[in-house]
């Protein structure tokens, strides 16, 4: 005789082995069903979101309200790879201003001044600076050949 334990070990292996032989099917058949019916789940995601606005989040925000240094530290560890620390270093070393226009951030969010933005290369991931949020916004879309371009296109005049 088994013990529950050994059971449940036994029905759980088995359920693994299934799953393992009928994966592609399984995920076959979902795509397949999504396709055919994503206008009623788009519906009903909608009508959950409608009834029951933000619940998973709402702890996460709590949280946030309670622990804002942590929360901007977890939001720049997983953004940018740089903790608070590093990121009040960075905001010293630049003596609080923006690394290009030089002029501290003004844009505000809920009656407070925005953080500057972090300011990585794509290519590199490495952090360049602090922008503000309307530099950050400028050179977003653009190249180093496209910044050059830009630039002697302005001199023409
Ligand atoms: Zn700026």
């Amino acid at each position: 005789m088994l013990t529950p334990e050994q059971a449940y070990e036994l029905q759980r292996a088995r359920g693994r082995r299934y799953y393992l032989k009928h994966r592609e099917q399984k995920l076959l058949y979902q795509k397949w069903y999504r396709q055919k019916n994503c206008e009623r789940i788009r519906v009903a995601r909608l009508e959950a979101r409608h009834k029951n606005p933000r619940p998973h989040n709402e702890r996460g925000l709590r949280w946030a309200l309670k622990h804002p240094r942590q929360q901007k530290n977890q939001r720049l560890k997983r953004s940018f790879g740089i903790d608070l620390a590093a990121y009040e270093r960075l905001l010293l070393e630049q003596h609080g201003v923006c690394a290009i226009c030089e002029r501290p951030e003004r844009a505000m969010r809920n009656g407070k001044v925005l953080m500057l933005a972090v300011d990585h290369s794509h290519e590199t991931g490495k952090v360049r600076g602090l922008l503000c949020g309307k530099c950050n916004r400028l050179i977003g879309g653009l190249s180093l050949v496209n910044i050059r371009a830009a630039v002697s296109y302005l001199e023409k005049l």
